[in-house]
């Protein structure tokens, strides 16, 4: 994966060129699914894809590409900002054992 640090002011573009990469991706046939419930992406369903920083900002998790997961809009939401990747999938393991 590379590696590449995204400045304040470029981070918008970056993280569209991102997606563009996602993109190329799922066109060949090599893109993960959701991070966390696993759901895939298609280009049918490929509104539902964001990404996501793995350890949030908040967290002073970085703003790199490797701290970047692919997650599909409903984990996403329900993640948050504050939990780390880790974290929310303790919590889907939790729920799911209850
Ligand atoms: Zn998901």
């Amino acid at each position: 994966m590379v590696t590449r640090r995204l400045d304040k002011l470029g981070q918008v573009r970056q993280f569209r060129a991102t997606i563009e990469e996602r993109v190329e991706e799922l066109q060949s046939g090599m893109a993960n699914g959701c991070r966390f419930c696993g759901k895939e992406f298609s280009m049918d369903n490929l509104r539902d894809l964001t990404l996501d920083h793995d350890v949030p900002l908040e967290k002073l998790g970085e703003d790199l590409i490797d701290n970047i997961v692919c997650a599909c809009r409903r984990c996403n939401s329900r993640k948050g900002s504050k939990k780390t990747g880790a974290e929310f999938l303790t919590q889907l393991e939790m729920e799911a054992a209850a």
